[in-house]
C-alpha cells in the first residue's frame, strides 16, 4: 500500500512525523506537506503562483503551498504511481462540527476524494499536544489505514477522524455537531496609531448532543464522521420549491 501523507500544520509538526512513522509500519509512505503552518486555509488551491517542492529528506517533500496543493502535486507530479490512500494529519486540535470547511487538514482528504483516492483526515483534541498523545492517535491511524485499504470506502466518501487524549473509550460513527462561536473580535492599536483586529480569539463552545463528533470526543471516544462533498441541503427543496423566483428578462 502506497500512502501519501499530508497536513496543514506544516511538514515539521510533531503530528505528521508521528503519523508518517506509524503508517510506515503498514505501507510505503511519502510525505508531501506544506513547508509552514497552513491551518484554517480550507480548500484553497494556488493557481497564480509557482509551487516549489523541496525534498528535505528521502520521501519528505516540503511544498510552498496549501494542503490541497500538496495532494494535487503529490498525486499528479511527485509520485510515479497513484497512491492507494491519502491520510491528512495528525492535526494539532480537533476538526469538528461547523469548523470543517475552515480546515486545511479536512480539505486535503476532500481533494484526494475528488481525485478518486480513498482518504481520511485525523485530528487530535488535546490540551497539551505532547508527543505521546500523537502516538496513540498515530497507532489508531495505522489500523484505520489497513481497514480502509482492505474494505474500501463507500462511493464519494471520506472519513473525518477526531481522537481525544488519554485511554480511548470506544470508536463511534458520528455526525457533524454544532459549534457555538464567540462573537469576540479583539481590537488593538498598533505603534503607529492604526487599529488592527484579531478574529477567532474568544472561547469556543459546542452543543453537547449525543451522536455528534463533539459529544464522542468529549466523552473519550474516537469520532469517525463519514463526509461527502455534496453540500446540497435536500431537506430545503420542499420549502424552496414554493418560492416564486421572479425571473425577469429583457424582451
Ligand atoms: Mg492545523
Amino acid at each position: 500500500m502506497l500512502i501519501l501523507v499530508t497536513n496543514d500544520d506544516g511538514i515539521h509538526s510533531p503530528g505528521i512525523v508521528a503519523l508518517a512513522q506509524s503508517l510506515s509500519t503498514v505501507g510505503d509512505v511519502v510525505v508531501v506537506a506544506p513547508d509552514r503552518e497552513r491551518s484554517a486555509i480550507g480548500h484553497s488551491l494556488t493557481l497564480h503562483a509557482p509551487l516549489r517542492a523541496d525534498e528535505i529528506r528521502p520521501g519528505f517533500f516540503a511544498i510552498s503551498g496549501t494542503p490541497t496543493d500538496c495532494v494535487n502535486l503529490g498525486i499528479h507530479g511527485l509520485l510515479s504511481v497513484k497512491p492507494d490512500l491519502v491520510v491528512s494529519g495528525i492535526n494539532r486540535g480537533g476538526n469538528m462540527g461547523d469548523d470543517l470547511t475552515y480546515s486545511g487538514t479536512v480539505a486535503a482528504a476532500m481533494e484526494a476524494t475528488l481525485m478518486g483516492v480513498p482518504a481520511f483526515a485525523i485530528s487530535l483534541e488535546s490540551p497539551t499536544f505532547r508527543l505521546e498523545d500523537f502516538t496513540v492517535a498515530a497507532q489508531f491511524a495505522a489500523g484505520l489505514a489497513q481497514t480502509v485499504h482492505s474494505r474500501g470506502l463507500p462511493l464519494d466518501t471520506f472519513l473525518n477522524v477526531n481522537v481525544p487524549v488519554g485511554k480511548l473509550a470506544a470508536v463511534q460513527l458520528t455526525r457533524q455537531g454544532k459549534r457555538r462561536y464567540s462573537d469576540k473580535v479583539e481590537k488593538k492599536i498598533d505603534p503607529r496609531g492604526r487599529a488592527y483586529y484579531w478574529i477567532g480569539v474568544g472561547e469556543l463552545g459546542f452543543e453537547d448532543v449525543p451522536g455528534t463528533d463533539f459529544h464522542a470526543v468529549s466523552n473519550g471516544s474516537v469520532s469517525i464522521t463519514p463526509l461527502h462533498l455534496d453540500l446540497t441541503n435536500f431537506r430545503s427543496f420542499d420549502e424552496l420549491s414554493t418560492w416564486d423566483f421572479n425571473l425577469q428578462q429583457a424582451e
